[in-house]
């Protein structure tokens, strides 16, 4: 069995990608899981070339520090050529109407000036990613699972008229795990891509910055060292760190502590603790270019060759290639 999951080099690995994701992923993955770094997925916005390369190898090194095997990891573009062929494929399989209907699609479109078409049909792009690599299951949050059943349908209407080639893939919800929220604003998730990062802890964040960040966060006035989420969002997102760094329960958590600064405290070195192993080895990767540069070499080769006999019966089942 093939689980599929990736992460888009939009911005540096905040702390909500690791306790969210990436840390379940080194954990609680079997051996024939994937993950990969879907940086072709960042150029549907407004983007700069060298920073997408940069984080790009960054996210690699974060997913191999955080002790995901390096046989599992890949970088989307080294697929590019493959991936590229089989949108084409899927993109003709797919109707504009089906495309055009992607909420995600209408969401995002609607702030930006001038929608790129990639925009529109990265959808496709992604079903190419799963259906490439035979992926059989592709846990996904909430905003992602209509682009899973798009892949499903896709690999049906393509088996159904073509041959069969394609795995349909499942898509499962991800677990419910911790939902970091913006340290400024608790009311919004914590996101790589945010703009003002003063919410945002980075993995890679200097120890010192963490602890600035946390003791910035907002609370409330309400001087209550309860665990309420809807009535103490902020406190309830510092509780719910603390718990996911500590292995405990939020409101287990909350009885330790009498003031918000102590909490504060408490939380900083407990996020500062949890980070450090993470972002020494990630350090370490990045210092070593050639060490990194042939991890990501073996991993595109490995994908390559795994989606290497589905893309050729895909393109002679069509009529072409
Ligand atoms: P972007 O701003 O580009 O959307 P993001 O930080 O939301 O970036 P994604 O690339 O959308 O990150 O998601 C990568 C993985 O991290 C997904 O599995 C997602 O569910 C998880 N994730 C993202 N943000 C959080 C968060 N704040 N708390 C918990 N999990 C998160
Ligand atoms: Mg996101």
């Amino acid at each position: 069995m093939t689980r599929l999951s990736a992460i888009t080099p939009s911005g540096h690995a905040q702390l909500g990608n690791y306790l969210g994701a990436i840390r379940r992923w080194a954990g609680e993955g079997s051996p024939g899981d994937l993950y990969f770094v879907s940086d072709l997925h960042a150029m549907t916005v407004s983007y700069n070339p060298a920073k997408l390369r940069s984080l790009s190898r960054e996210t690699l090194a974060v997913l191999l520090a955080a002790g995901i095997a390096p046989d599992r990891v890949f970088v989307q573009s080294d697929l590019v050529r493959e991936l590229g062929a089989l949108s084409w494929v899927l993109e003709c399989a797919c109707s504009y109407g089906e495309a055009a209907r992607m909420t995600q699609f209408k969401q995002k479109a609607d702030g930006q000036g001038v929608v790129r078409l990639g925009l529109l049909t990265y959808p496709v792009l992604m079903a190419a990613d799963i259906l490439l690599q035979g992926a059989d299951e592709v846990p996904v949050g909430q905003d992602q699972t209509q682009h899973v059943e798009l892949a499903r349908s896709l690999a049906r209407r393509f088996n159904s008229t073509y041959g069969d080639v394609f795995v349909v893939p499942r898509a499962v919800m991800a677990g419910t795990a911790a939902r970091v929220m913006d340290l400024s604003d608790p009311t919004r998730k914590m996101s790589k891509s945010t703009q003002d990062s003063a919410g945002v802890v980075f993995v890679l964040d200097d120890p010192d910055l963490v602890r600035r960040k946390i003791s910035r966060a907002a609370t409330d006035s309400d001087n209550r060292l309860e665990y309420r989420p809807t009535f103490q969002p902020g406190l309830a997102n510092l509780l719910e760190i603390l718990a996911s760094c500590t292995g405990r329960s939020p409101i287990e958590v909350a009885e330790d502590h009498t003031t918000y600064g102590e909490l504060k405290e408490a939380v900083a070195e407990a996020v500062v603790a949890e980070l450090a192993p993470l972002r020494a080895q990630a350090l370490e990767y990045l210092d070593d270019p050639a060490g990194l540069d042939s991890i990501r070499a073996a991993g595109a080769e490995r994908a390559r060759e795994r989606g290497k006999h589905i893309l050729e019966a895909a393109l002679r089942m069509a009529g072409v290639g």
